[in-house]
């Protein structure tokens, strides 16, 4: 196996002890000259260093394929290394190199640490005596499944909240991971590898072998390749929220030559990017997934050259004279000439006794898809009466045993796109109950049953549970521009024509011309997309609105 790393080293190794340097430096010498080009030669001169190579090897993802030690060290001998190391690389091939005088410990360790093979030292000449025994070791270890694995690895207990919403954050973010249970032989090895107890978890191992322990989402992006700091003071045009609506601002802003930021909560996408199939978006006649066209537009983005900012929460707007400046939470701030709040809605949380303690034990809002392998062949619950609740269960229908839409109306056509409601029509293992609410939960570690009740009798029932998605209604999180901005009594921002009472302008509009169509009560800010008050709420509106907003941004900049 010869994969290598970006410098060209290559990734699988043949690990070495001995704390005789001589007799450290001669073994090392011997395997280079034969497998120094195929693979990496790590020597140590003591178990615990070998140890820590070892460690630091396995959050990198390396692969170690044969480790030689000595029989006799001080403070470790080679059998008791040999068995930690096996917690840390089971699958390697283990040699102990044994004077004859040791023959006897070397046969007992056969059996404690399932010895492969025992060296009697001198090893000369290695043509005769070592590289056979090499050879036939690494044959066999080839044998063997070895894929490395070289994506972010995260550690986590299958129930914690926190570790789920680092998945969905990475998932969101389009990171590769690969997710471990902490309770599994390799999660364990993995925890055992970042010397990590398992009491704080998930731990995430980054792809340069970085062990983060509960890391925050800020953490997490810095750490996977994310940006989260401005590399300007001033900008022409800051875009606040990266969904679909931010993410045509920002693509359109940039590539019309402004100086653009995105600056996203969480993850760029917002509401689409949780969605597993858009079928009514214009040019994606067999549908896109709210992945990969998040995927899409943030490189479109970039390559105009936005700056795109995530884990950044915006918690501030003030109107310094001409400049307008964005807070973010941490308190420090960026000024532009222009904003465009694009902040969408988000999801509203159900009420009812237990679920906030189920929420990410069972209980998800949205994150439908990166559940969705966790739930196979279970009965799955879906509360919604829209769109997303209905893609939700098409999606989730593939792999769970049953799928239940509950609605609290009488029936799916009032709030869902006639085709979704056909297709779920003609999926069997999906069902609906109207008139129907969810009430309460419970469950120990994970949910176990919901009780619901029919809102036309008022009677009541306890249904077995283990997965409950909520996709209930939405609501703009604008709260922080209370007395900047004018918004409706449910948070929505109100601009253009529907600023006007009887004709007149807003309240301290100090303009001799009306608010453009998408501009804010605040002259150079304005809205698109969900946040807007009457918006459409569909993807495209909110791409369009994204456009139009830039256009406006141009109209505001020539007469500054
Ligand atoms: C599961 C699902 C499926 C859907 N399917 C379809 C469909 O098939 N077709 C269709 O047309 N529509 C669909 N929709 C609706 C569509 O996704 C939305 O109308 C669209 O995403 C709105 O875009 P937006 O950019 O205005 O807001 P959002 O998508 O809500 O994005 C807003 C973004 O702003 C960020 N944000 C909010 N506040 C702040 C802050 N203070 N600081 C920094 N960032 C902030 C949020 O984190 C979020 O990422 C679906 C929605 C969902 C949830």
């Amino acid at each position: 196996m010869s994969v290598t790393t970006p410098d060209g080293t290559p990734r699988t190794a043949i690990v070495t002890v001995d704390d005789d340097p001589g007799v450290s430096r001669a073994v090392a010498r011997d395997l280079r000259r034969r497998y120094g080009e195929q693979h990496r030669i790590v020597r140590a001169e003591s178990g615990d260093s070998a140890l820590d190579a070892l460690r630091q090897m396995k959050l990198r993802g390396d692969q170690v394929a044969v480790i030689l030690a000595d029989y006799r060290m001080p403070q470790m001998n080679g059998i008791e290394f040999l068995e930690r190391a096996m917690d840390i690389y089971p699958g390697a091939k283990r040699v102990l190199l044994t004077a004859y005088a040791d023959t006897d410990a070397a046969i007992n360790a056969i059996n404690v640490v399932d010895l492969d093979h025992y060296l009697l030292k001198p090893w000369d000449p290695p043509e005769e005596k070592l590289y056979p025994v090499v050879d036939g070791l690494l044959e066999a270890w080839l044998a063997t499944d070895h894929r490395r694995v070289p994506e972010t690895k995260i550690v986590g207990h299958r129930w914690s909240a926190r570790s789920s919403e680092v998945r969905e954050f990475l998932a969101r973010n389009q990171v590769p991971y690969r997710w471990y249970a902490s309770d599994e032989p390799e999660g364990e090895r993995l925890l055992e590898a970042a010397q990590a107890d398992g009491r704080r978890l998930p731990v995430v191992i980054t792809p340069d072998g970085e062990a983060l322990v509960e890391p925050s989402d800020s953490e997490l992006a810095s750490r996977v390749g994310l940006a989260t700091t401005p590399s300007k003071d001033f900008y022409d045009l800051i875009v606040i929220g990266g969904g679909p609506a931010g993410l045509g601002a920002a693509v359109y802003g940039a590539s019309e030559g402004l100086r653009t930021v995105l600056v996203e909560r969480t993850a760029t996408g917002g509401q689409a990017g949780q969605s597993s199939r858009i079928e009514n978006y214009l040019g994606f006649p067999d549908g896109v997934s709210g992945a990969q066209l998040t995927d899409r537009a943030r490189r479109q983005a970039a390559k105009f050259g936005a700056e795109v900012l995530t884990t950044r929460d915006v918690t501030g707007l003030e109107v310094n004279g001409s400049a307008r400046s964005v807070r973010f939470a941490d308190g420090s701030s960026i000024d532009a000439h222009t904003v465009i709040l694009a902040t969408g809605v988000s999801y509203r949380r159900l009420a009812a006794p237990g679920l906030d303690d189920m929420t990410g034990r069972g209980v998800y809002y949205g994150s439908a898809l990166t559940e969705a392998a966790a739930c196979k062949e279970h009965d799955v619950y879906i509360v919604g009466g829209a769109n997303s609740a209905g893609q939700a269960a098409v999606y989730l229908a593939r792999g769970a045993k049953s799928v239940t839409i509950l609605v609290r109306g009488s029936s799916l056509e009032r709030s869902m796109s006639y085709y979704l409601v056909e297709q779920i029509r003609n999926i069997p293992n999906i069902s609906v109950r109207t008139c129907t609410e969810v009430t309460g939960c419970a469950g120990d570690d994970h949910l176990e049953c919901l009780t619901l009740r029919d809102t036309s009798t008022g009677e009541t029932e306890q249904v077995n549970a283990q997965w409950l998605f909520l996709f209930i209604g939405a609501a703009p999180l604008t709260d922080w521009l209370d007395g900047v901005v004018e918004r409706d009594p449910l948070g929505f921002v109100i601009a253009g024509p529907d600023l006007s009472v009887e004709g007149q302008p807003p309240r301290g509009w100090a303009l001799d011309r009306a608010p453009y169509h998408l501009e804010t009560s605040v002259p150079g800010v304005f809205v698109a997309g969900d946040a807007r008050a009457e918006s459409a709420k569909r993807v495209a509106s909110a791409v369009g609105e994204g456009a139009m907003a830039v256009m406006l941004v141009h109209r505001y900049l020539e007469k500054l």
